[in-house]
Parts: structure tokens; sequence; C-alpha cells
């Protein structure tokens, strides 16, 4: 159980739940909101570009979002398994992903859904302080995560575990590693 997709509201903790698990599956973390975090501080193009999408809480373009995950996914450690955190965004995406693997004769092992309720949601986010953290855009991406990332759950329906995201970041991911495995 190695390919793994993390999905859940923003402020659901799947970065947090993405670290740990990506240490106890032994396999490399991969965020798409890190890799474009990095090249905005890199202020490389791709950076230039994502930045006015991040900071308006929308979608970095499909074509862009893409070829950056299939880079990512050629490296070699990405070969024996991965934890997807942030991508699919969307169906598109999520075609785009069954593609890129079925090109190496793999595919998605299970999809881990976060469960944590609205309220709950806003006040994490809020106590984070990130620099896209402000009301308007918070806003912004839960509504785009209700419109375009939550059919993701009807998309990955036969491969999804649903796990309750809410309590200490150990109590959650053991939940999800019970999860995977009554899954497989
Ligand atoms: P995250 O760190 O996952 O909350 O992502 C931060 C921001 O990066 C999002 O609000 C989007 O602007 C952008 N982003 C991350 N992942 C994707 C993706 N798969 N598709 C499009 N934009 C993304």
């Amino acid at each position: 159980m190695t390919r793994v997709l993390l999905v859940g509201p923003p402020g659901a903790g799947k970065g947090t739940q993405a670290v740990a698990l990506s240490e106890r599956l032994a396999v490399p973390h991969i965020s798409t909101g890190d890799l474009f975090r990095t090249h905005v501080g890199n202020e490389t193009p791709l950076g230039q570009e994502a930045k006015r999408y991040m900071d308006a809480g929308e979608l970095v373009p499909d074509s862009v979002t893409n070829e950056m995950v299939r880079e990512r996914l050629e490296e070699p450690d990405a070969k024996a398994g991965f934890l997807l955190d942030g991508f699919p965004r969307n169906t598109k995406q999520a075609d785009e992903l069954g593609d890129m693997l079925a090109a190496q004769n793999m595919q998605l092992d299970a999809v881990i859904e976060l469960k944590v309720s609205e309220d709950q949601l806003v006040e994490r986010l809020l106590a984070r302080g990130r620099s896209d953290d402000t009301e308007d855009v918070i806003r912004r991406r839960q509504q785009v995560y209700r419109e375009e990332t939550a059919p993701l759950l009807e998309y990955y329906a036969n491969i999804l575990v649903t796990v309750d995201g809410v309590g200490e970041v150990d109590e959650v991911s053991q939940r999800v590693v019970d999860g995977l495995g009554t899954q497989s």
C-alpha cells in the first residue's frame, strides 16, 4: 500500500499528516503546494506564474501543475511509492495522474479522505497564519475545494478510505494506517 493520495479541505491537516505518514510508510511526501512555494521562494518563472493564483486562493492552471507533478514523479525516489498531498485537485488532474501512472504500469493504491468539521477548519486555518490565510482567501479556497476537489471522493470511491481528522497527529496517523490495512 505505497501509492497513496491524501484529500481533505484546506485546514484538515493534510500537510501535517502527510509528513507523519510519509515517515511511517517510508515513501516521499509530494506536496504540490510545497513545490509551488519553493518555486515562489526561488522566484522562478513557474513561481511567478503560480503566485498570482495562490494569492487569490485559485487553482494554478492544470497545464503548469501537471507538468510539475510529472517531473516529480519521474524522480527515482518516487518509483517505489509516494504520498501525494494536494494533487490532484480536480477530476481533470486525476485523469492526468492516472495516465502518468499507467505509463509506468502503476496505479494508486488508496485515497485517504481526512474529515474535519467546517468550524474546526476555519479555526485551524486562522491559527496557521500563512500569507494566503486571510479570511477572504480561506473562503475562496474552501469554495474551490467543494466545487473542484470534493468530486474526487466520488471519482476514487472504490479505493477511498475516510478517516476522522480530529485529534492528535499520532492518533490520526494511526487511524490512517489502520484504514489502509483494512483496505488492502
Ligand atoms: P496547499 O499547500 O495544498 O494548500 O496549496 C496552496 C495553493 O497552491 C493552492 O491554494 C493553489 O493555489 C496551489 N495548488 C496546490 N496544489 C494545486 C493543484 N493540484 N492544482 C492547482 N493548484 C494547486
